[in-house]
């Protein structure tokens, strides 16, 4: 089995010029990668104590169920603004290109609740300093966030100090 970087096809000057675009459809297409990903990703929980899974829309649904369901543990969705159907908290946040708004149902995370956040990539840190924001105001502790990529170029861990942050593959 190739090792898990070979998976991902990197897109230069997208959706920008300057860009280098991380593309995970390029892991998910393919059997061995999208495997390799879920069990390296979920490696990382080995021993963790917790509670409930987040992930955001989308892709952080793509690698949150399942970790999830192999573990054993609800999967609570964070949404772009206006798709939850019930009552909701929100936040606004800054892209690496715009803004913006992410919400969560109020009674999905209940105080003193121990969270796991899954995402594909940190980029500036932004969505997951939101996510957090989100979850704390919730009374939930987040206890570590799993990414399968880190862009560590944009120093995304600056902003989630005092955070268990730990990724896959870190490209520079
Ligand atoms: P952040 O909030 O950390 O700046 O950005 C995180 C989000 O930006 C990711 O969840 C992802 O959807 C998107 N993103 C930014 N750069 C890339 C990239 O190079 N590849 C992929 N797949 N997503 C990116």
């Amino acid at each position: 089995m190739k090792p898990i970087e070979d998976y991902v096809v990197s897109i230069p000057d997208f959706p920008e010029p300057g860009i280098i675009f991380r593309d995970v459809t390029s892991v998910l297409q393919d059997a061995e990668g999208l495997h390799l990903a879920i069990d390296l990703m979920q490696e990382k929980l080995e021993g963790l104590d917790f509670d409930v899974v987040v992930g955001p829309e989308s892709r952080g649904f793509i690698f949150g169920v399942p970790i999830a369901y192999n573990l054993k543990k609800p999967f609570i969705p964070i949404r772009k603004k206006g798709k939850l159907p019930r009552e909701t908290v929100s936040a606004e946040y800054e892209l690496e290109y715009g803004t913006a708004t992410i919400e969560m149902h109020k009674d999905a995370i209940k105080p003193g609740q121990r969270v796991v956040i899954i995402d594909d990539l940190i980029a500036t840190g932004g969505t997951n300093e939101a996510m957090i924001h989100l979850i704390e105001g919730l009374g939930g502790k987040v206890v570590k966030t799993v990414f399968l990529m880190e862009l560590a170029g944009l120093h995304g861990r600056d902003r989630l100090q005092g955070y268990d942050i730990d990724s896959v593959i870190v490209y520079p």
